[in-house]
């Protein structure tokens, strides 16, 4: 594997690869890698014949600057850890790089609704950067295939969107969310919980799952009040939001009839730190 951090280094390594007819596929991160991120290089490297996996912290996607501050940064460990994988290049460009222009986003994202739901809504001004950033990536990186985490859903709906009305050719691939044992979703953040916070952390996707067993059973409503009261019989708890959506649209639905896919998605804070997570339900 090679780190690439100048753009004109990957320029020319693209160029190579492109003359070669070589497939590249892309996985975009925020560094503090685990085996979420790692399941993407696998997936990746099944379906591509080049993989690189870029390491950037986006400042424009963070719309809570504490956040972005306190977010895990491991670039030595990453890198090793990547080595380990069927990574051919990691990629990790500056902000300058990324952002010659400065960080303001000029031209924004026609992303209707989807952005203000859900993540969105505590989250303002989150997607317009996260579009802002994976449109410039991909632009550098010139994938074929780009690999996202199931883990972030909306993200995934967010991405395709952008890359439909830019017409960027690049095919999106949707990859399943990896669990520590206990059933807590892998994130860069879990490393921020306490011992305390880390034993209970896991109820979010126990809850989501008891909610999911007993699907089309019970009326959505009751299990959604259930899950709600459930997680914040947990001190160290609180939720943010439990939801059962229609997976094209995202838009929160009452009865298991007003969708052909359904997705439950929720989040919740333990102290200071938002956890999300989404089973699909059918
Ligand atoms: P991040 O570094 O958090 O921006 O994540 C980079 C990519 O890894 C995104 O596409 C995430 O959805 C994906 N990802 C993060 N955590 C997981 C997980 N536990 N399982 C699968 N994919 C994940």
């Amino acid at each position: 594997m090679i780190h690439i951090s100048q753009l004109n280094e990957l320029n020319s390594f693209i160029i190579n690869c492109k003359a070669e007819g070589k497939k590249i596929g892309f996985v975009p991160t925020l560094g503090a890698l685990h085996d979420g991120h790692m399941s993407l290089i696998r997936k990746a490297s099944e379906k591509a014949d080049v993989i690189i996996c870029s390491i950037f912290v986006n400042p424009t996607q963070f719309d809570d600057k504490e956040d972005l501050k306190k977010y895990p940064r491991t670039i030595t460990k990453d890198i090793e850890k990547l080595r380990a994988e069927p990574c051919d290049v990691c990629f990790t460009p500056s902000v300058e790089e990324v952002y010659p222009n400065g960080m303001k986003i000029t031209k924004s994202y026609q992303l209707g609704r989807l952005e203000h739901i859900l993540e969105g809504e505590t989250r303002p001004g989150h997607y317009q950067g996260v579009c802002q950033v994976v449109e410039r990536l991909l632009k550098m990186v010139q994938p074929d295939v780009l690999f996202l985490g199931q883990k972030d859903f909306q993200q995934v709906m967010i991405l395709s969107k952008m890359i439909e009305q830019r017409e960027i050719p690049v095919q999106v691939e949707m990859c399943p969310i990896i669990r520590e044992h206990d059933g807590l979703a892998r994130s860069s953040r879990n490393v921020r919980l306490t011992d305390d916070e880390r034993l209970v952390s896991n109820q979010l996707y126990k809850t989501l799952l008891k909610c999911k067993e007993s699907a089309k059973k019970i009326e959505i409503t009751k299990l959604k009040t259930w899950a709600e009261v459930n997680l914040n019989l947990e001190p160290l708890i609180t939720v943010d939001y439990i939801r059962f959506c229609d997976a094209k649209t995202l838009e929160e639905i009452y009865d298991f009839e007003d969708a052909e896919h359904v997705v439950l998605l929720g989040a919740i804070f333990i102290g200071q730190i938002r956890l999300i997570d989404n089973l699909i339900i059918c």
